[in-house]
C-alpha cells in the first residue's frame, strides 16, 4: 500500500499523519503523531500506531530534531520510511493569498513565493515553510506537495471578496478576504451532490465547519461565492476562543482607552474570546455540562455563538438565492445535536425541515438529517483535512511522477 505523510507544522509544533489516500474520511490514518513544544526545554513526541500510544520526553530544539526523531520513532515500530512506501509529502500551509487557487509541486521557487505571503500570515507562513524546509531535506526524492487553506476561496466574486475599505490601502496592502479551512469546505461540499444524487453544477450549498475554529461558506455549482472568514481567521462566526465578526471600533476603543498594545488586543480577540472568553471554557462538551448546572455564562456564550451562526446561515441563503443542502462538520458539527437543532430552529417557512430524530442518531457515516420532503436538505458529513491534504497530494505527485521529475 501507498502512503501520503501529511504535516502540519505550527511555530511550536508539527502534526503528522501517514494516509492511504484512499481510504474513508472515518478511516484512522496508518500513523498519527505531534511533536510539542519545539525549542522549549520541555519537548515531546508522541505517536500513535494501531491503537498502541508512544511518548518520548525530550527537549526537541528544533523542527528539523523533532522531524527526524519522529521518523525514528516510527522506524522503530515498522511504520517508518524504510518500510512503508512513501509516494508524497503533502504540507498543510495556511496562507496561499491570491497566488495559489490550486495545490503545488514545491520546488525552490514555490517555497519564496510562500515566503513572500509571510505579511499575510505572520504567524502560520513562517512555520510552515520551516516545516517544508525541514522534510524536503530528510525526504529528498518523494514530492513534496503544499495545499493551501486559501486556495478553494479564490474564486469568491469581487463583491463578496473585497472590504467596502479605501481602494489604495487594500491594494496597498493586499487586504481582502482570503477565507480558511477551504481543504474541509471543499472536501465536504464536493461528498454532498454525491450522497444526494444531484449534478454538482446544479447544487447550491452551505457548508458550516464548527470545530474550534469556525467558519461557513456558501458555494454555488461547486464554487464558493462566500465564505465567514476573511483576511485573517478572526472574523465571521463566534468560535472556541475567538470573538469572530466585531465592530472594528472596539480595537482604537481598546487602544485609546484601555492603554492596551497592538499585541495585548490580537491575544485577546484570538484567545481569550468566543465562547471562553465569556463561559471560561471553549469545549462544547465541557460548556454543556455547564449550562445543565444551570451556569448563566455559559448559556450566555452558546446564545451568542447559536445567534451569529444563525446570521450566516441567513445572509447565505439570501445569497445564494436557492439552497439545496445545509451541511454540518468539525468537532461540534459532527457531534453536538443540540448546536445544529437550534442553527436550524423555526425555519419551515424557508423550506428546512429538519428532523428531531434523525438528527440525534449517532454515527461516523455521512448522512441526511432533514426529512424525506424537506425542499433544503440538512446533512453532516465528517470532515477530514489530512485525508483531503493526501489525495490532493498523491494526484500532484503522479502527476510530477509522469513528467518525469521524480522516481
Ligand atoms: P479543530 O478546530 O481544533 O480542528 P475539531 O474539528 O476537532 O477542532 O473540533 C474540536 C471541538 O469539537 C472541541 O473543542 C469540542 O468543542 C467539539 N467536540 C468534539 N466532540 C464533541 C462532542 N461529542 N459533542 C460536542 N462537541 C464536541
Amino acid at each position: 500500500m501507498s502512503y501520503v505523510l501529511v504535516l502540519n507544522s505550527g511555530s511550536s509544533s508539527i502534526k503528522f499523519q501517514l494516509v492511504d489516500p484512499t481510504a474513508t474520511a472515518t478511516d484512522d490514518p496508518l500513523v498519527s503523531g505531534l511533536v510539542e513544544q519545539v525549542g522549549e526545554p520541555s519537548g515531546a513526541i508522541t505517536i500513535k500506531v494501531g491503537g498502541e500510544k508512544v511518548t518520548e520526553e525530550l527537549e526537541v530544539p528544533d523542527h528539523s530534531f523533532g522531524l527526524k526523531r519522529a521518523f525514528d520513532l516510527m522506524d522503530d515500530h515498522q511504520v517508518g520510511t524504510k518500510d512503508v512506501d512513501i509516494i508524497a509529502v503533502g504540507h498543510r500551509v495556511v496562507h496561499g493569498g491570491r497566488l495559489f487557487s490550486e495545490p503545488q509541486l514545491i520546488e525552490d521557487q514555490i517555497e519564496s513565493m510562500i515566503e513572500d505571503l509571510i505579511p499575510l500570515a505572520p504567524l502560520h507562513n513562517p512555520a510552515n515553510l520551516d516545516g517544508i524546509r525541514v522534510a524536503r531535506k530528510i525526504l529528498p526524492d518523494i514530492p513534496h506537495v503544499a495545499v493551501f487553506d486559501t486556495a478553494f476561496f479564490n474564486t469568491l466574486p469581487p463583491a463578496a471578496a473585497l472590504y467596502a475599505i479605501n481602494s489604495e490601502v487594500a491594494s496597498k496592502y493586499d487586504i481582502r478576504r482570503y477565507g480558511f479551512h477551504g481543504t474541509s469546505h471543499e472536501f465536504v461540499s464536493q461528498q454532498v451532490p454525491k450522497i444526494l444524487d444531484r449534478d454538482p453544477e446544479h447544487t447550491h450549498q452551505i457548508t458550516l465547519h464548527l470545530g474550534n475554529g469556525a467558519s461557513a461558506a456558501a458555494i454555488r455549482n461547486g464554487r464558493a461565492i462566500d465564505t465567514s472568514m476573511g483576511l485573517t481567521p478572526l472574523a465571521g462566526l463566534a468560535m472556541g476562543t475567538r470573538t469572530g465578526d466585531i465592530d472594528p471600533g472596539i480595537i482604537f476603543h481598546l487602544v485609546r482607552q484601555a492603554g492596551m498594545s497592538i499585541d495585548d488586543i490580537d491575544k485577546l480577540l484570538n484567545k481569550q474570546s468566543g465562547v471562553k472568553g465569556i463561559a471560561g471554557v471553549n469545549d462544547f462538551r465541557t460548556l454543556r455540562e455547564h449550562i445543565d448546572k444551570g451556569d448563566e455564562d455559559a448559556w450566555l456564550a452558546y446564545n451568542i455563538y447559536i445567534h451569529q451562526l444563525r446570521r450566516f446561515i441567513g445572509s447565505y441563503m439570501i445569497a445564494l438565492g436557492r439552497v439545496d443542502a445545509i451541511t454540518f462538520t468539525a468537532g461540534v458539527g459532527e457531534n453536538d445535536t443540540e448546536v445544529r437543532q437550534d442553527a436550524l430552529y423555526n425555519l419551515d417557512m424557508y423550506g428546512i425541515d429538519f428532523d428531531k430524530e434523525r438528527n440525534l442518531v449517532r454515527s461516523d457515516e455521512p448522512r441526511v438529517i432533514s426529512t424525506d420532503d424537506s425542499p433544503v436538505k440538512v446533512l453532516v458529513v465528517p470532515t477530514n483535512e489530512e485525508l483531503a491534504i493526501a489525495q490532493k497530494s498523491a494526484e500532484v505527485a503522479a502527476q510530477a511522477r509522469e513528467a518525469g521529475l521524480f522516481k
